[in-house]
């Protein structure tokens, strides 16, 4: 049985969107309202390039010594009472909440916004043990209804106008198909409370894992993480291990941040750090906390000692709405879990390099999202290091090999430059490279060669 590649589905998806204008208008539209907001948040910081460079270098600092951090932080919360259990992949990770769920006899689960449960396929897991996931983001929960992964890492249903959602709930949930989004927002409210009650276990990430407490930290806007942590009996934090920060004094700058590049805000609604489960004096949080760290991939992303940097991202999505190919294509032709700039620099080390190296083609190289990152990665130039490792390691197919080979034939040779007419170079260029020509002008090769018109310009000299 022949599989489709993820280059295929890419090359597919991409050129269908790309063409899409309503999608491209409800993008830009989305898009133009973060632009218009995130200058205020910036308006906050005296010298904003010093703070992006401090938040660079203390990830930097937490990438470097990871497993000492790591180490600190299992010491430290499990001092609380915390379980810590270290998943090297996503079955494991999934193995761990099944066994989990079993031991509590767990039916339903509230979750929080989270893209390593979307990583891991979480919810897939869960169902398939009969158990309900039920995203309680509001974006999530909109792309849960219509069966869609999220679309972006911070605004999951960016690709959905308000009438969008009016129609989704309205052919979900029966509602009034005129809703205002406030209405649509206290039908959300009303569902999402009666599943907070009755769910047994909630599950969360975590955007920083700091070190030297031995806490979580969890930023949002809903309340939802804030629910989904402290009214079940039981929490799962799930995390990558490279959300590590050494102490919880980083938070000082990582949060407004954080904030600023998300959202456009100076500091997100609700920021919780949650150090273990309720102690014996206290009235609120669930009775038993467990710390899932998930490797899946990322030590692998260590090992390269420049792919590395890409472990700095604090998830903020300001690459993903720089980025003119992300504005084109949209969040869901990558057909992976984090897209945009930095999610091709990340799947084909996380993933297999074979089957998504071509997503660290999918950049003008513009370096706009280089210049926008909140902890100044060098995305661009990472994308161009993903390229380089790739054709190192066998990677590149015969055909591309073959066409690189030509086309460096041809450059260095001044005679076969110089040969033919302009419109003869232009024929049998692009009836050679069709592939290229099809979402592109074909390439125009000038009408006279280099040497003639330098010899027009200066004589024989
Ligand atoms: S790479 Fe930088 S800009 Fe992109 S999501 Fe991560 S922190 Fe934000």
């Amino acid at each position: 049985m022949s599989s489709v590649s993820p280059s295929s589905v890419f090359n597919v998806k991409s050129n269908e969107k790309a063409k899409d204008l309503g999608h491209r208008q409800t993008i830009n539209f989305n898009i133009g309202r973060y632009n218009a907001v995130v200058p205020n948040g910036k308006k906050q910081f005296s010298d904003l390039t010093r703070v992006r460079q401090k938040a660079k270098n203390t990830k930097w600092r937490a990438i470097e010594t990871l497993d000492q951090q790591l180490e600190l932080f299992e010491k430290n919360i499990s001092a609380r009472g915390v379980r810590v259990i270290w998943a090297e992949n996503a079955d494991e990770a999934c193995a761990a909440v099944g066994e989990i769920c079993k031991a509590k006899k767990c039916k339903s689960i509230v979750k929080s916004k989270s893209m390593v449960t979307e990583e891991i396929h979480l919810n897939e897991f869960l169902e398939s043990m009969h158990i309900e996931s039920i995203e309680t983001d509001l974006g999530e929960y909109i792309q849960q209804l219509d069966g869609e992964p999220p679309y972006h890492i911070v605004t999951p249903a960016m690709h959905k106008s308000k009438e969008d959602v009016a129609a989704l709930f309205a052919r979900k949930l029966n509602t009034d198909p005129s809703l205002t989004p406030e209405q649509l927002t206290l039908v959300a409210r009303e569902k999402l409370r009666e599943k907070y009650v009755a769910a047994e276990i909630g599950v969360t990430g975590a955007n920083f894992i700091i070190a030297d407490t031995g806490s979580i930290a969890v930023t949002e806007n809903e309340g939802n993480g804030r629910l989904s942590s402290a009214w079940p009996k039981t929490h799962i934090v799930i995390t990558g291990i490279e959300k590590v920060i050494p102490s919880i004094n980083d938070l000082s700058f990582f949060w407004p941040l954080l904030a600023t590049y998300g959202t456009g805000q100076q500091l997100t609604v609700y920021n919780t750090i949650v150090s273990g489960p309720r102690k014996s004096d206290e009235t609120d949080g669930p009775e038993e906390m467990i710390v899932i760290l998930l490797d899946n991939g990322r030590t692998n992303i260590i090992a390269d000692a420049k792919a590395r940097e890409s472990l700095y991202c604090i998830r903020c999505g300001a690459c993903l709405n720089a980025c003119p190919v992300y504005k084109n294509i949209g969040g869901h032709s990558y057909g992976t879990t984090y897209s945009g700039p930095i999610g091709s620099v990340i799947t084909p080390n996380l993933k297999d390099k074979g089957d998504w190296k071509h997503l660290s083609y999918a950049s003008s190289l513009c370096g706009n999202c280089t210049e926008v990152c909140a902890v100044k990665i060098n995305l661009h130039e990472l994308l161009l290091h993903n390229r380089h490792t790739a054709v190192e390691e066998g990677y590149s197919t015969l055909s591309e090999k073959l066409a690189w080979k030509l086309w460096k034939r041809a450059s260095l040779s001044r005679k076969l430059m110089n040969t033919g007419s302009g419109s003869l170079k232009n024929k049998v260029v692009n009836s050679m490279f069709k592939s290229w020509s099809r979402g592109r002008s074909g390439l125009r090769f000038s009408a006279k060669t280099f040497n003639q018109l330098w010899k027009e310009k200066n004589g024989d000299e």
